[in-house]
């Protein structure tokens, strides 16, 4: 689910709408572009001068202490025909969730007010498919219709898009759309078996050629190596341009789902994603996701320091757990953090969103 805030810094205007479509193991430095081995020295930096480094090119680019706060609604729930390891929302898992229809008009139109009332200036809709049909995209641009009739932008993240339908989408006033790399095309298949990386990357031209913002992330904490986290970052980071929104999942291991016995990752190794997340897409919103309950208060204020400017704020993120509002609110003014209201969708993830 991609979204987010008001405040995003839109990329900058000279670089190419145009995606990269499958980068290469390693690129030249002449190209400009992040290599794996370049991402890897980074995470392999010393904590405190990874620190330092990336809340100083933090600073460079968004104001000290500004954090977004994103909040998803889950419009369609459940039954989702794909595989993704991590998510509860796949039909072929025993994980207890339910699957729902698409939401009505008016009970989105009612939370969408609520949100806006609580002060969001974003409002953002998951929906767990594999890939909307035509009639979805008509029943979604009713909702973001009416949505945008509120002052509210819009965000969506509705699993793999054709090209037209992304046009759709934007025509209906869609700013924002999430669609998640999740990880390195290297450790792709051990995570989903249900579509390719390529999928993912056409379904992010298509948004992109529609004119439509990008927010796109990944997990971590699904068993993968080293490797496969710089190989996530480098995918991310020579997107061309870069996404608007980086959301950086640590993966919620729910029972019933394949990964649900993953080792976690180090909490110190999660901040360094966070970190060179930042220092590689400078102008990115990074947003700490899925599995901040299991972060704690301290290695947040890390993230916080190594570049991280928005989070998703509300119990729920689609239907795994989230550290509760007012708990949030108290760690922000511990802190001296300024947190502002927007509506949001990241995720595939299931961790934000759905595909
Ligand atoms: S992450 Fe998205 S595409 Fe994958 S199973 Fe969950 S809802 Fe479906």
């Amino acid at each position: 689910m991609s979204t987010t805030v008001s405040t995003m810094t839109p990329p900058p205007a000279a670089q190419p709408v145009q995606l990269h479509r499958r980068a290469p193991a390693a690129q030249s430095a002449a190209s400009g572009a992040w290599t794996i081995d370049a991402i890897q020295t980074l995470l392999d930096k010393p904590l405190m001068d990874l620190l330092f480094e990336a809340q100083t090119v933090h600073r460079q680019h968004w104001p000290a202490g500004d954090i977004e706060l994103a909040t998803l609604l889950s419009v369609k729930t459940g039954g989702c025909p794909e595989n993704c390891g991590y998510c509860p929302q796949a039909a072929e898992f025993d994980t207890g969730v339910k699957a729902d229809k698409l939401m009505e008009v008016d009970e989105v139109v009612r939370a969408a007010q609520a949100a806006k009332d609580a002060g969001a200036t974003r409002f953002c809709m998951g929906a767990a498919w594999r890939a909307p049909k035509d009639r979805d995209i008509e029943k979604v641009s009713a909702l973001i219709g009416a949505v945008k009739g509120l002052g509210l932008q819009t965000c969506a993240t509705l699993g793999m898009l054709e090209s037209h339908q992304a046009q759709a989408l934007k025509d209906a006033g869609l700013d924002y759309y999430n669609h998640n790399l999740d990880t390195a095309p290297e450790y792709y298949t051990d995570v989903v078996s249900t579509r390719a990386y390529q999928d993912r990357l056409d379904t992010l031209q298509h948004v992109r050629s529609a004119g439509i913002s990008v927010c796109c992330g990944g997990i971590v904490g699904m068993g993968e190596a080293p490797v496969h986290r710089a190989g996530l970052i480098a995918q991310l980071a020579n997107l061309q341009p870069y996404p608007e929104s980086v959301p950086i999942n640590s993966l919620v291991r729910v029972p019933g789902t394949p990964l649900a016995d993953s080792e976690p990752i180090d909490p110190f190794d999660f901040v360094r994603m966070i970190a060179v997340a930042r220092i590689t897409m400078p102008k990115a919103r990074v947003r700490l996701s899925a599995g901040r309950q299991q972060l704690g208060d301290a290695v947040q204020a890390l993230c916080f320091m190594a570049g991280a400017n928005s989070i998703f704020y509300g119990d729920k993120l689609l239907v795994t757990g989230n550290p509760d509002a007012d708990a949030d609110v108290r760690l922000l003014a511990k802190l001296g953090l300024n947190g502002h209201r927007t509506t949001t969708t990241d995720a595939d993830a299931q961790q934000l969103h759905p595909a």
